[in-house]
């Protein structure tokens, strides 16, 4: 019986787990090719001024339509694309798309901040502040129009190494921001010594919202914020009461679908004419 037991284990694991794998470097190699085909996209979804209710910025988010018409998220993909260290191109990409972007928003008359989610592998990249440098230079954006979102888990990768890398980029003139805030496990130490400029507050605390613990979290974060003179933007509103609430919490800024799914380059032009504040 034991042997038996053992051996339907063996049969049952194993096939199951080299499925996966097979999956994930399918998936990869899709990646791969759609990449180099040109066939990825990158969406813009706005930031909104609480006080004011202007759009002050956008969020590059890549896009990876499939042959009908669907998108891959990038919560399968981008964890793949980091493991296989495609993100490094894929990012350097989504950077100069942003870049571009936020000229031709700029041609139109919109000076917004661009706002472009940084990887692991990026970082460990000895090329990356080179390469950021460059590209921001090539399309002649003004650094400060540019935004790095970095996680805690960048941080915590090697916080020696990414408190210098972030320094050197933010002496370029580049905002920081501390993405999906409270959903990692960086110590609070490493706050003080980042040289960030904001802080987004996950969604995560802002869904439960009218919610005495989500409530509190947030409250929590904006007064962080306020004591270490860090902006402060909430992610995921989808209500008006979340943005009432958000207001008089003292947040400065906000990105949802309330005001905005992620759209693309055309749609967004579309979005910032018709937009009334
Ligand atoms: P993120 O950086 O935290 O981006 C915000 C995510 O929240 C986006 O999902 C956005 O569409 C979604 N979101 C915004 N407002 C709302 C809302 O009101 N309700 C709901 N339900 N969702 C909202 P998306 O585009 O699926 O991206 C997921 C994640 O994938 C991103 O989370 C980021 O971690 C990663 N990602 C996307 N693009 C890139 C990229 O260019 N580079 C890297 N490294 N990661 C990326
Ligand atoms: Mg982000
Ligand atoms: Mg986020
Ligand atoms: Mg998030």
């Amino acid at each position: 019986l034991a042997k038996s037991q053992s051996q339907f284990n063996y049969e049952f694991y194993l096939p199951e787990m080299e499925e996966k794998m097979t999956w994930r470097l399918g998936i990869i190699r899709q990646l791969r090719q759609d990449f180099s085909e040109g066939k990825l996209q990158v969406w813009y979804q706005p930031q909104i001024d609480l006080a004011t209710k202007k759009v002050i910025g956008c969020e590059a988010l890549l896009r990876w339509p499939t042959d009908d018409g669907q998108f891959i998220s990038p919560v399968v993909f981008v964890p793949l694309a980091e493991y296989s260290g495609l993100i490094v191109d894929i990012g350097q990409w989504v950077l100069a798309q942003a870049c571009q972007q936020q000229k031709e928003l700029e041609a139109l008359g919109y000076k917004i901040r661009m706002a472009v989610n940084v990887s692991v592998p990026q970082f460990r990249n000895i090329d990356f502040v080179k390469q950021v440098k460059q590209t921001i230079a090539e399309h002649k954006v003004e650094p400060g129009f540019i935004e790095l979102e970095v996680t805690e888990s960048i941080v915590m990768d090697d916080p020696t190494a990414v408190i210098a890398v972030l320094t050197e980029l933010k002496s370029l003139g580049i905002e920081i921001a501390i993405d999906d805030f409270g959903t990692g496990f960086s110590s609070l130490s490493y706050l003080q010594k980042l040289p960030l400029d904001r802080i987004k507050i996950d969604r995560a605390f802002i869904k439960d919202i009218p919610n005495e613990d989500a409530e509190a979290i947030a409250e929590l974060i904006i007064a962080l914020g306020k004591k270490m003179k860090l902006h402060t933007i909430a992610e995921g509103i989808e209500t008006q009461a979340q943005a009432d609430y958000l207001i008089k919490a003292g947040c400065e800024e906000a990105q949802g679908f309330m005001y905005s799914k992620p759209l693309p380059s055309r749609e967004l032009v579309q979005f910032l004419q018709n937009y009334l504040h």
